[in-house]
Parts: C-alpha cells; structure tokens; sequence
C-alpha cells in the first residue's frame, strides 16, 4: 500500500472519501513516514474530527468533522 496521502484510490468503507481522511492516514503509515507533509494538513486547523479527535485544515481531511 502506498504511504502517501491522500491515497490515490478510492475508498468507499466505511466512507466515500476515507481516502483524504487524516484519521485514516495513521493506518497507512503515512504520520509516521512523512511527518513533514502531515504538518501541512494540520497546520491552521479548523475541524476536529468527532470519532478521533484528530485535527484538520479542511473538513474533507476528517471523518466525522466539526468546526472548532
Ligand atoms: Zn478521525
Ligand atoms: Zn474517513
């Protein structure tokens, strides 16, 4: 599985979209790998995601996002 991000397929479980979702990101390995590109995801973040806690610039980057 590739480690970038947002993945370059779709992901329709449990969510259309899981694909550009920080929440999934970790899964993949991405965090840990390229910690330097995740910053920019997270940097200024508005939502909180609902299911994680996670934060994120853009709500299309969470699963359950809410605006901070
Ligand atoms: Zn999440
Ligand atoms: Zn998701």
């Amino acid at each position: 599985m590739s480690n970038w991000f947002p993945l370059d397929l779709e992901i329709t479980k449990p969510h259309p979209g899981h694909e550009a979702h920080l929440c999934m990101a970790h899964n993949t390995g991405f965090i840990e790998k390229n910690l330097e590109a995740y910053k920019k995801f997270v940097k200024d973040g508005k939502f909180v995601c609902k299911s994680c806690g996670r934060v994120a610039a853009k709500a299309e980057n969470l699963c359950d996002p809410e605006a901070l």
